[in-house]
């Protein structure tokens, strides 16, 4: 292509670096030590949901922005090397604050999956479609995510996206879907509460590990599990917003996402699905404004049905194969059944909920689900979830704020979330622009994290070995 010089040199540098056994990233760093690079003439989205810079210039220091701006704006450093990417889109790395990693090995699934190398893959995954962090929720367990969290940042780990999780709570037996149940059960990772002074002392062990945010499980699925009840819950919410750290609740029925947000859960997880929203819930949320993370599609498998390449990149054949070849609906194993005789239904109360959501305040954030079950790959489902929230009136800008900027004040990332002097250098450059079509945040050409460009050649050829 005849671009990136500096970067992809380091990228070489820090695969051989991993071969040797040295430290990738310090490599990396040392390699770019001084060095500075240019993006020169791509459009810019700077993740502020405003209008695009056409040609711009990205100023690039030690993994760090120095500089945004149009070409006219921002001078050209002196000895700076130069990228050309006239034609480009570059819009801020994704961050995802919803998923469940380290239990899917695509030929099984379960806590046996659960290791260091496992998760690096999945996080390897992440970077490989834009994601520059991505959030285990609930089911990680937290002595080895905080290990894994040290490694990554003292730079021991391969190039990925970052590592965030959040331990979670349930009533016992109660908690995630039955198969992730079982994982986490093995695990032993779901901190079971009954009252509100256990409820409290969890929570007061979570803050004491430096931990910032928590996952809550209120809802019965549908009678069939106890639901956390409400003394507990508050409790939870109170204890950590004493300690400044965040909730995030599952709670699908109408009722109980009214609750928790009127106890004060910070982050909504899933939408209400069966009924239209009130307009007593619409003030509640116009008053307290929680985040939002949809969570519609579960890395929706479904698009691996129509032979788009973008999802079969990153899963081996076999898994896609399986997919296509599974016709029949079994709870949210991925399928390409029909669509399921509710399905319209569904779509009827997404399509009247969702402008609701957004017209009342609340602060849309990526999340997707991937890895609660067998079958749905990394990274790829973000892009799915964009473009849904499209789909459903959400302007392209809004996504991209909403896939970035947001996202990462939500999990206090300072550093990422939008294109601006004194960020991470964390960026995905596209062929075509995502405001004329989201669904061109596919169009990856490249992903840089920290100023380092990701090698997708590498991990790609690593997944298809392994098929
Ligand atoms: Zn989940």
């Amino acid at each position: 292509m005849g671009r990136t010089f500096t970067l992809l040199m380091s990228g070489v540098l820090a695969a051989a670096a991993l071969v040797h056994g040295l430290s990738p990233v310090a490599l990396a760093k040392g390699e770019q030590a001084g060095r500075i690079t240019v993006f020169d003439g791509a459009r810019i989205l700077d993740g502020n949901g405003g209008a695009a810079i056409e040609t711009g210039r990205l100023v690039i220091e030690n993994g760090r922005i120095s500089a945004v701006g149009t070409q006219s704006a921002v001078a050209l450093p002196p000895g700076a090397t130069r990228v050309d990417a006239a034609g480009k889109t570059i819009m801020p790395a994704m961050i995802n604050v919803h998923a469940h990693m380290g239990y899917e090995a695509y030929s099984s699934w379960g806590a046996r999956n659960h290791t260091a190398a496992n998760l690096l893959d999945h996080l390897q995954r992440e970077a490989f479609y834009g994601v520059v962090a991505a959030t285990s929720v609930g089911s990680s367990p937290t002595e080895m995510s905080l290990q894994f969290q040290r490694d990554q940042q003292a730079g021991k780990s391969a190039p990925a996206a970052r590592y965030l999780f959040m331990p979670g709570m349930a009533p016992p037996n109660g908690g995630p879907d039955h198969i992730l149940r079982e994982a986490t059960n093995e695990l032993r990772v779901i901190n079971e509460v009954m009252t509100p002074e256990q409820a409290r002392a969890a929570v007061r062990r979570m803050a004491d590990q430096g931990i910032r945010h928590v996952k809550m499980w209120v809802d019965d699925r549908g009678g069939t599990y106890p639901k956390l009840t409400p003394d507990v819950y508050t409790a939870i919410v109170q204890e950590a917003h004493a300690r400044k750290m965040t909730v995030h609740a599952h709670a699908i029925q109408l009722a109980d996402q009214k609750a928790v947000v009127a106890a004060g859960a910070d982050v909504l997880v899933h939408m209400v699905q069966n009924v239209a929203l009130d307009d007593e819930y619409q003030a509640l949320l116009r008053e307290k404004k929680p985040y939002w993370a949809t969570v519609i599609t579960l890395g929706d498998p479904v698009e691996v049905c129509n032979d788009d390449a973008f999802f079969a990149e990153a899963m081996p054949a076999a898994v896609v194969a399986r997919i296509r070849a599974n016709k029949e609906r079994v709870g949210l194993t991925a399928h390409c059944a029909a669509p399921s005789p509710n399905a319209p239904n569904r779509e009827k109360t997404l399509a009247q909920n969702f402008p609701l959501m957004i017209a009342a305040g609340v602060k849309l954030v990526l999340a997707t689900d991937t890895g609660i079950h067998p079958g749905h790959t990394f990274g790829s489902g973000e892009h799915v979830e964009l473009a849904r929230w499209v789909q459903l009136g959400l302007p392209p800008a809004q996504a991209i704020v909403a896939a970035t900027k947001t996202p990462a004040e939500l999990m206090g990332l300072d550093d990422l979330g939008t294109l601006a002097t004194g960020k991470r250098a964390s960026f995905i450059v596209l062929n075509a622009n995502p405001l004329d079509n989201i669904r061109n945040t596919r169009t990856i050409a490249d992903v840089y994290l920290d100023g380092v460009k990701f090698d997708r050649e590498a991990v790609r050829r690593k997944w298809r070995e392994q098929r």
